[in-house]
């Protein structure tokens, strides 16, 4: 039984009986902040959500049933409201609200390659959407099941292809069925000393196929980089039959189809095995905290440090806003005892920006690099604060989604976006997109809090990941939330910046994918599709602008 999606809450994270409270303080705080009364909502219970009968067509099921088991086709309550969304910020709203109206109508669950194939076979042939599912933790719309004018839609959930198949020692790579979930490889993998060193924050659910499938990076790629840095052989079914890239460490072989496959997000087809590199597991790992005076002046320490060739593991520096929210949920008081942060006090360094720079390795090269690494930012400006806010961030670092539910529960909108570009106009694209989100939030009346962090560094520039907080406008959620999307994603566009650094399209960005490849590129993925994909059952709705949207 792949109880996996069936354990994680439909309408938020983690599981049900273990909630995540706020503490008084941050209720407080958000109260005075935002002026919402922070008064709970339950979200509605299971039996009150709304699903449509399911319309699967009287002649697709005993193919599906005779390519996967009755068991593994299935049309519950529960599992089909499971599979009914994504965690973004839109997919909650709707559950919480009760609306599956857009439910898959069969949850199917293929064993192996082989029958996947039958599936797709039988979709193919009867006109029926397939959605690939891997943990669904898409925070883009990308497991939302669209029919797009099929006759039915169907998700396809991968966790019983869910094995480590085999590790090559001596190359340091592994090979991973998609299922596998971020705790299973890191376990499996342990025990041969190794590790991916792949930790989104979704790590507890997401899985190998969809992290592949979305271009994923993880919260220490700056060193161990981003999946499709790891990824060296891809076998991949298609409705038109098989590609299998064996792994190589390099090739010339043409373009790189590889590549083409890595965040292709199920709309060409199913990823059924993935090589990927490992690495030894690090003995020692070095987090260090660093206060800059202002955003800018730790970016250009970031900058020194990636340049200068003591590129960290980790990095992370928090805007001045996210640094003070930052103290303000943790309890400034009491982290700061706990933590030893002296640094509220440092003078100058008042309403500054908190940074993490993290060393990972063997005792004695991690020992060397970061003091030899912290000269850089010392340079530039930075106050050295110890370990105490490393050694924070590590604890905390899986608990934001945990968070955005009791947010939610709170009337308080919690949405993230995210975004990169070169060195030279990161700066403005923060600004700009900033300036964007708060002005949207203030044109609809709402105080809003809006937050930032790089997380990402490249020798050519860093990734900027946005975090904003306001009062929720009761029964008028969606509308809200895409009015400021909207904003944020032209403003993004309009200052050069990629639509997303590492949660993919799906169907939130569909519509600036012109912006970002132009129209030969769209064109370009449209005539690969039509190949791999004739009858246009993957995932339908994503990743591609709609043929009459008006920003396509
Ligand atoms: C709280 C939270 C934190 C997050 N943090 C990060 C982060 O730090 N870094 C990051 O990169 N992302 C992050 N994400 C986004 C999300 O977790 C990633 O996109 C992740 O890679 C999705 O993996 P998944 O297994 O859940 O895929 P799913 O959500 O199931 O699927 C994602 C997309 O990939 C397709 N897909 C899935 N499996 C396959 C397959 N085997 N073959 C073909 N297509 C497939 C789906 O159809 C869909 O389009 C976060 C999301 C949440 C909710």
């Amino acid at each position: 039984m792949p109880e996996p999606s069936a354990a994680m809450k439909w309408w938020g994270w983690g599981d049900a009986p273990n909630p995540v409270e706020l503490p008084p303080h941050a209720i407080d705080f958000l109260r005075s902040e935002l002026g919402v009364s922070c008064e709970p909502t339950p979200p509605a219970a299971l039996e009150e959500v709304r699903l449509a009968e399911p319309a699967l067509p009287r002649r697709a099921e005993p193919k599906l049933v005779l390519a996967v088991g009755r068991e593994w086709v299935r049309n519950d309550r529960l599992t089909r409201v499971t599979h009914s969304s994504g965690k973004g910020y839109v997919d909650l709203v709707r559950m919480r609200a009760g609306d599956a109206t857009h439910a898959p109508d069969a949850v199917v669950y293929p064993a192996d390659a082989g029958e996947l194939r039958a599936v797709l076979d039988a979709c193919a042939s009867d006109g029926i959407a397939v959605v690939p599912f891997g943990g669904g933790t898409s925070v883009v719309g990308g497991v939302e099941p669209a029919r797009n004018g099929m006759a039915a839609v169907i998700s396809l959930d991968l966790a019983r292809m869910a094995r480590l198949e085999g590790i090559d020692e001596r190359s340091l790579t592994a090979e991973f069925g998609p299922g596998i979930r971020g705790p299973r490889v890191e376990e499996a993998l342990g025990r041969s000393g190794l590790t991916l060193g792949h930790f989104p924050q979704s790590f507890e659910y997401a899985t190998v196929g969809g992290w592949v499938a979305t271009r994923s990076a993880g919260q220490a790629s700056t060193g161990y980089g981003t999946i499709e840095k790891l990824v060296c052989g891809l076998r991949v079914t298609t409705p038109s039959g098989e590609i299998e890239l064996p792994p190589v460490p390099a090739t010339a072989a043409g373009p790189g189809l590889r590549q083409l496959l890595v965040g292709s997000e199920g709309v060409l087809g199913v990823i059924t095995r993935a090589t990927l590199k490992v690495r030894r597991r690090p003995e020692t790992r070095r987090y260090e905290g660093w206060m800059f005076r202002s955003f800018e002046e730790g970016a250009h320490a970031l900058r020194a440090l990636e340049q200068g060739g003591m590129v960290p593991d980790v990095a992370r520096l928090s805007d001045e806003s996210e640094t003070r929210m930052t103290l303000a949920l943790t309890g400034e008081g009491s982290l700061r005892q706990r933590a030893g942060l002296g640094y509220v006090r440092l003078r100058g360094y008042g309403g500054g920006c908190i940074c993490v720079v993290g060393f990972e390795g063997d005792r004695t090269g991690a020992a060397r690099r970061a003091p030899v690494a912290g000269r850089l930012p010392r340079r530039a400006g930075g106050r050295s604060l110890g370990a105490s806010p490393g050694r924070s961030w590590e604890r905390g670092r899986y608990m934001g989604p945990y968070f955005r539910d009791a947010l939610l529960d709170r009337g308080v909108m919690a949405e993230t976006l995210e975004t990169a570009h070169e060195w030279s106009r990161l700066m403005n694209l923060y600004r700009t997109v900033g300036a964007a989100i708060r002005e949207a939030l203030e044109a609809r009346g709402t105080p809003g809090m809006v937050m930032c962090h790089i997380s990402h560094l490249y020798p050519d520039g860093a990734s900027l990941y946005y975090t904003f907080l306001a009062p929720q406008e009761r029964g008028a959620e969606l509308d809200q939330w895409r009015v400021v999307k909207v904003a944020a994603s032209d403003a993004i566009a309009s200052a050069g910046g990629t639509i997303t650094h590492h949660h993919a399209i799906g169907r939130d960005h569909a519509a600036w994918m012109r912006q970002e490849i132009g129209e030969l590129g769209l064109a370009a993925l449209r005539a690969v599709k039509a190949r791999l994909d004739p009858a246009g059952i993957m995932n339908p709705g994503k990743l591609f602008p709609a043929q009459d949207d008006a920003r396509a």
